[in-house]
């Protein structure tokens, strides 16, 4: 029973409790980063950005949008966002690496910029 007091007495003399913590730090910590559910749908998102040359499979050419393309030398996969230029090496692999390269902007600002940044 001594141990019990001794931890009664503890806390009443300014121990701080997670409660008194989270009263503190308005509930407990909150972390930011990629909300990948928010992220638009690759197909979409390159459709309305790229002209997309029809074809079979997740691959699809397109004029690359980094260089001064003559040939479509973008490929783009519309399944993962994935994309390779064979002119330029442009690459990433997903539509966030892609907004990153478009905007020019890092990888927080790139995910704000397609809405997908928030509480995790
Ligand atoms: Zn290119």
């Amino acid at each position: 029973m001594t141990a019990r007091r001794d931890w009664r007495r503890h806390k009443a003399h300014g121990g701080a409790t997670m409660a008194a913590l989270s009263r503190l730090y308005g509930g407990p910590r909150r972390r930011e980063g990629l909300r990948r559910d928010l992220l638009p749908a690759p197909e979409q998102f390159y459709a309305e950005r790229l002209k997309l040359l029809p074809g079979r499979g997740p691959w699809r050419s397109a004029s690359c949008c980094f260089h001064a393309d003559k040939t479509p030398s973008l490929r783009v996969n519309v399944e993962t966002g994935a994309f390779r230029c064979f002119g330029c090496g442009a690459k990433g692999r997903d539509v966030v690496a892609f907004t990153e390269k478009v905007h020019d902007v890092g990888f927080v600002d790139a995910a704000r910029l397609l809405g997908a940044w928030g509480t995790l």
